[in-house]
């Protein structure tokens, strides 16, 4: 089969990958350069802590894949509760983990602050501590990916960018290619490319920020505070932290992080940590919303597919569903959980659906 895949973040090359593994004739398009998108932009956090079996099951075939090509840096997940609701949701999730058999346990705040001293735990009612988590480079994924592509057969055409001009036939500047099947894993714009030939998707977006600060004298685990809704990992002696999303025309948005965000967030370390680091560089980059926060992930057309709508997760599961889609487009067997495609079905909205990408984009899709 010929297939052509749109967009050379970590969905479109771990697709790419995975078709050419099963021995397919595939080419990717990047309009930019490979990982110029959301992928790029990532804070690299990488976890199985998911309450919801297929969630999980999907995080687990992952972060195996990443173990496989050597990307993934042990590191764990500390997530924290400041009141009571958020506590009880907390405890809720971490018994659904321990269900799904995620390594993941509960810690008092007293536990939490013997384990890692710089945490300033007043405050905290419960933490949960996922093991098994960690981090990824965002450009060593992509240029992983994009080698084993490449030794596996794929062509890479980068600053190319396409327009669909029937679903099976994708237009560069010079010429019209006809392919068997065609991907989009475009981010937000996949939503404009598959437009042009009638397909409406029922995806929004958003601006999401990150910072690195400059080096810190501690031993942190990655960390997300369900209460003041942030989070940090660290990175070298720094530690990357990000939240301050928000909706966005995905044509017209500012790559550079805004200063008040960078002053929030400070605070934010300085108030959750014994820290008091200064801001070594800050950016913002897209992400993509559904209405019920799962991904939309298969066919919209004969011989159309597409990957979009991540919910700020598309990096750590990139390779568990791009292996998905590879098995949906060649017709084979669905390699994960049986829930899966009505989950993601990209078919399941007409695309007329209203509503805010915000209205918690840090959900687990579909939990
Ligand atoms: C600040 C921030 C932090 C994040 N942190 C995490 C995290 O810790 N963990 C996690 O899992 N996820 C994280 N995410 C989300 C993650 O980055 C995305 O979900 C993921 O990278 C999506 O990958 P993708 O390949 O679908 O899209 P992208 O990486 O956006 O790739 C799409 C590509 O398509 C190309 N393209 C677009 N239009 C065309 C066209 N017409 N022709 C050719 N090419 C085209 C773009 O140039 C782009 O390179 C974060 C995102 C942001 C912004």
């Amino acid at each position: 089969m010929t297939v052509a895949v749109v967009g050379g973040g970590a969905v479109g090359l771990s697709t790419a990958l995975a078709l050419c593994r099963r021995g397919e004739s595939v080419t990717v398009f990047e309009r930019d350069a490979l990982g110029s998108g959301a992928t790029g932009r990532a804070a690299g956090l990488c976890y199985d802590a998911f309450a919801d079996g297929v969630d999980a099951g999907v995080a687990a075939d992952a972060l195996g894949r990443y173990r496989d090509l050597d990307l993934f840096e042990p590191q764990p997940y500390v997530w924290v509760a400041r009141n009571e609701g958020d506590a009880t949701a907390v405890r809720e999730q971490i018994a659904g983990m321990q269900r799904n058999g995620v390594a993941v346990k509960a810690l008092t705040p007293t536990a939490l602050g013997d384990r890692y001293p710089a945490l300033d735990t007043s405050g905290i009612e419960v933490a949960g501590l996922a093991r098994d988590a960690g981090v990824l480079d965002p450009d060593e994924v992509v240029a992983t990916l994009a080698e084993r592509a490449e030794e596996n057969g794929a062509t890479i055409e980068t600053h190319t960018p396409v327009s669909l001009g029937s679903p099976t036939s994708v237009e560069t500047a010079d010429q019209t290619r006809a392919f068997d099947a065609v991907v989009i894993a475009a981010g937000p714009r996949t939503k404009s490319l598959v437009a042009t030939v009638g397909v409406s998707l029922a995806l929004k977006t958003y601006r999401a920020q990150a910072l690195v600060t400059e080096p810190v004298d501690a031993t942190l685990p990655s960390f997300y505070d369900a209460t003041r809704e942030f989070y940090w990992r660290p990175k070298a002696d720094a530690l990357l932290v990000g939240d301050g999303a928000h909706e966005t025309d995905p044509t017209d948005w500012n790559p550079d992080a805004d200063a008040e965000f960078v002053t929030r967030t400070l605070d934010r370390v300085e108030q959750a940590s014994a820290l008091t680091p200064a801001c070594d560089r800050a950016w913002a980059g897209l992400c993509t919303a559904t209405p019920d926060g799962a991904p939309l992930a298969g066919q919209v057309a004969d011989g159309l597919w597409v990957a979009t709508g991540w919910q700020g997760h598309g990096l750590m599961r990139a390779p568990a569903l791009g292996n998905y889609l590879a098995a949906d487009v060649l017709n084979r067997p669905n390699p994960l959980s049986e829930h899966l495609p009505d989950r993601v079905d990209p078919t399941r909205f007409d695309g007329s659906e209203e509503f805010a990408a915000l209205d918690d984009p840090t959900r687990d899709w579909g939990g």
